[in-house]
């Protein structure tokens, strides 16, 4: 069964239990794993079997879990860390090092342009960004000798600009680097980065896909598809013996399909420990189980409700690609053929106070620094997720001080409409 479909793999993929064991994702709720002798657990520590030892490195519950990811997106391979900034940081750092440099998209999550720019250039990373509409003569520029990953998000949260990932895939391969894209906002329903040329793919799996706001958590998928051994300067980490490890070369041992993943997991989750709970991975499943139901309705809704504001004389400007006068219309239509994702960010006229007065009027819509769960909720970044960012880098990001981010849950929609009604009067 190889050529599955989305939906059958959101309910089916990573988990195929044998005769008379639990029907469900069992959750594994135990820190260590028992073994008859010393030599058994040695095999498991040198990496010469496979197999469980201690929850930090590895647990059941979430191995199956990352492994429906990796098919929904078309890896090879796949990792759950505790969050989207872990898998965002761990995806970076698994390649970087003091005096590598990264290019990115300068419209991203506010949290990963912090950790980017600030702290991962405390580590000695520098970083340029980039618009994610630059020629591509200015984002070849972009590039350095040391430069060793291209970053952006599919859709940008909450600036709602469409990467061009078959431009920036191409810029980073052209480079010797490997493409990481950050998927959270489509999830693979709606686009599977991988298919357009993306090496890595990263997940807030926070968002769409627990969808329920239940668990916070992250995901890294690897394509398989970057010859880290073609480009062995470069990426060291990946192509020389790993000390730490009894002098693995990653890349050699496990090859293309595994080697990111494996380093990943057996020295960055064994030195930093941002593991996913098994009881968050199994909250997670049951959340990836609908993805291919919630998100056709979360699109209905934001399209639905961008139509409306689009309308409104009090709405001076709305941002979200479905709709034709959105400027990532056409390039939505490419990578977004099923729509994008239910958050929707308009601007209304009389800047930062308007917008705060319209919120507190909301009466399903909530505040809340969430986004992409069944309940609908709103939120003013300039004045919370943003905040540690100045007016330049706001407007470099497309986020004007007024702007509101909502982002339409699975209600009705004639409901959420008349809610944003009332309060815009
Ligand atoms: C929320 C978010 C993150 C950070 O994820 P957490 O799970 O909150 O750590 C990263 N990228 C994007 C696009 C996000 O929306």
């Amino acid at each position: 069964m190889k050529d599955q479909k989305i939906g059958t793999k959101c309910v089916q993929a990573g988990y195929t239990p044998a005769n008379g064991e639990p029907r469900q994702i069992p959750i594994i709720q135990s820190t260590t794993f028992k073994y008859d002798t010393s030599e058994d657990m040695g095999k498991l520590f040198d990496l010469e079997a496979s197999g469980y030892f201690y929850t930090r490195l590895q647990n059941p519950t979430n191995d199956y879990v990352a492994a429906k990811i990796a098919a929904l997106e078309g890896g090879t391979a796949a990792m759950l860390t505790s969050s989207g900034q872990a898998a965002n940081f761990f995806a970076l750092f698994n390649i970087c090092e003091t005096g590598s440099h990264i290019v990115a998209s300068s419209s991203i999550y506010g949290g990963t342009f912090n950790l980017i720019s600030v702290t991962m250039a405390k580590m000695g990373i520098e970083s340029t960004f980039v618009s994610p509409d630059c020629t591509e003569e200015e984002l070849n520029a972009a590039f350095r000798d040391n430069t060793r990953a291209v970053f952006g998000e599919t859709i940008a949260n909450p600036a709602l600009t469409v990467l061009d990932i078959e431009k920036f895939a191409k810029a980073a391969h052209d480079h010797g680097v490997p493409l990481i894209v950050d998927n959270t906002f489509p999830t693979p329903v709606n686009c599977r980065p991988i298919e357009w040329g993306a090496d890595i793919v990263t997940h807030s799996t926070t968002k769409y896909m627990d969808g329920h706001g239940t668990a916070v958590g992250g995901a890294i998928v690897d394509s398989g598809k970057f010859d880290w051994m073609a480009h062995a300067d470069k990426f060291p980490g990946l192509c020389t013996p790993d000390e730490s490890y009894h002098g693995i070369v990653y890349a050699e041992k496990f090859g293309n399909a595994g080697a990111f993943i494996t380093k990943a997991t057996s020295q960055l989750m064994r030195d930093f420990g941002c593991i996913q709970s098994p009881q968050h991975a199994f909250y997670l499943n049951l959340g990836l189980e609908s993805l291919h139901v919630r998100m056709p309705k979360h699109v209905e809704n934001g399209q639905a409700v961008a139509e409306f504001l689009e309308m409104h004389p009090a709405v001076a400007a709305v941002h979200y690609p479905g709709l034709m006068s959105d400027p990532y219309y056409e390039r939505a239509q490419k990578y977004l053929g099923n729509g994008g994702c239910g958050v929707v960010s308009f601007e209304i006229k009389g800047g930062r106070a308007a917008a705060e007065a319209f919120m507190k009027k909301l009466k399903l819509a909530a505040i809340e620094t969430h986004v992409a769960d069944a309940r609908t909720c709103c939120l003013n970044p300039a004045t919370s997720t943003h905040r540690q960012m100045t007016d330049e880098q706001l407007a470099a990001a497309g986020i004007p001080a007024g702007l509101v981010r909502i982002s339409c849950g699975l209600e009705d929609k004639e409901d959420l409409i008349a809610d944003l009604a009332q309060a815009l009067e």
